[in-house]
């Protein structure tokens, strides 16, 4: 009976030992399933960050594209240079969320000035500030020529000539990003630069290429409305004497005939003809006609004191001054002036009855009724030089009127 007993407690401690460990095996298990799942929990949470994190880079990536693409366009539908560096400081500002962005224009001895800039509304300006700095100039740009690009953190940490710092300083600059802004043929031309005022910034990636393509969409720019403003200028002058040809004489004295018309004031013009200029050629040969040419231009240009007055070849050996707010008497007087700065250039022409080069000259003068237009005005100019040829040359008349 007490051996039955006594296996019978046996058993039941064996049974219950293993009650015991059935459930405790389950519950490792159950750990290790949490584990394991914690584990793949953290990694779909990582690779959710990673998504995320690839998702705004390319966001940002996409949105930095459209402002390039923006600017590109404006760039290839756009001459002025001015409208398209104000856009780009602007918008590159909002972009990188900076307190400023500017553009840095060289001077051919290295010296500068900033030419555009965007600021946030409590950074102080500084454009047309000129920086002098000799050790940023003998320091850094040969650098910039090489198209590198600085980036500066903090401008306390960083690792920069006590001069530069300070530079910085003055405009509160804590970190800044400076791209070179080359031209075509690699001849630096300034620097787009951004400024972080409020702290520091530890530029990435995205800042600094977006800077440099956008300072490469920027060289574009300057070069093709350089070469605009050099065809622009060949247009209305010029080629052998330089002054302003006849395409600009008209266009001048369009525009002036119009605003002497709303104002009521006097225009004045001036036709001037060299005299027995083919002689001359005849004498000396064409080359040293050309060289005449160029000297009276010259001196023509000289005695012209304002700077409204704009002294044209007209064709030939002719040429026409306009004279904004000078009436008869007032146009008489600059005649004479120009014929008294021929007379000084003494120019030998053995064929003149005179020696020497003279001008013939015809003077008009008018206030512009609605009426008529500029043609009357450079007709009783031409007159007038018909006369002062009639009467005998180097002198001059003028047209009573008109
Ligand atoms: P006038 O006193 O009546 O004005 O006589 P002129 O000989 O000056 O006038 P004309 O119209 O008979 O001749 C003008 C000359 O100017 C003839 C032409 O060869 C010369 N000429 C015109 N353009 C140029 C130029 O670009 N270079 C040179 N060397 N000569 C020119
Ligand atoms: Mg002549
Ligand atoms: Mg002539």
């Amino acid at each position: 009976m007490a051996y039955l007993y006594l296996l019978g407690d046996a058993q039941n401690s064996m049974v219950k030992q293993q009650a015991i460990s059935e459930p405790n095996d389950r519950i490792v298990a159950l750990e290790q399933k949490v584990t394991d799942l914690t584990a793949a929990n953290q990694q779909l949470r990582q690779a959710l960050t990673d998504l995320q994190q690839a998702h705004q880079r390319l966001r940002s990536q996409l949105s930095r594209e459209r402002l390039i693409d923006e600017i590109a366009q404006q760039i290839r539908q756009s001459l002025q240079l001015d409208a398209i560096l104000n856009t780009a400081v602007t918008e590159v500002r909002e972009f990188l969320d900076v307190d400023r962005v500017l553009v840095y224009r060289f001077r051919p001895d290295w010296s500068g000035i900033i030419t555009f800039e965007s600021i946030a509304p409590e950074a102080t300006p500084t454009r047309y500030s000129a920086f002098e700095e000799p050790c940023f100039r003998q320091r850094y740009v040969e650098q910039y020529q090489a198209g590198r690009v600085r980036a500066i953190a903090d401008i306390y940490t960083a690792d920069i000539q006590e001069c530069y710092r300070q530079l910085l300083e003055t405009y509160q600059v804590r970190a800044n990003l400076v791209v070179p802004i080359l031209q075509g043929d690699n001849t630096l031309w300034g620097l787009l630069i951004a400024h972080h005022c409020r702290a520091p910034r530890q530029w990435d990636e995205f800042d600094t290429s977006l800077l440099q393509q956008l300072a490469t969409q920027l060289g574009v720019a300057i070069r093709q409305s350089e070469l605009y403003a050099q065809l622009q200028q060949q247009a209305i002058t010029d080629a052998l004497t330089q002054l302003a040809n006849r395409r600009r004489f008209d266009q001048y004295l369009a525009e002036g005939w119009q605003q002497h018309q709303r104002r009521q004031a006097a225009i004045a013009i001036l036709l001037l003809d060299i005299d027995f200029f083919k002689r001359y050629n005849d004498h000396y040969g064409h080359p040293q006609g050309d060289e005449c040419l160029r000297q009276v231009s010259q001196a023509l240009s000289q005695a012209a004191k304002r700077t409204v007055d704009l002294v044209a070849r007209y064709g030939g050996e002719e040429f026409a001054i306009v004279l904004p707010d000078t009436d008869l008497a007032g146009a008489h007087e600059v005649a004479t002036a120009m014929q008294a700065a021929i007379a000084d250039l003494q120019l030998e022409h053995p064929e003149s009855p005179f020696g020497q080069i003279t001008l013939s000259c015809g003077v008009a003068a008018c206030v512009p009724q609605t009426q008529d237009s500029s043609h009357c005005l450079v007709k009783a100019a031409d007159q007038a030089l018909y006369q002062a040829k009639a009467s005998g040359r180097n002198c001059i008349v003028s047209a009573h009127s008109l």
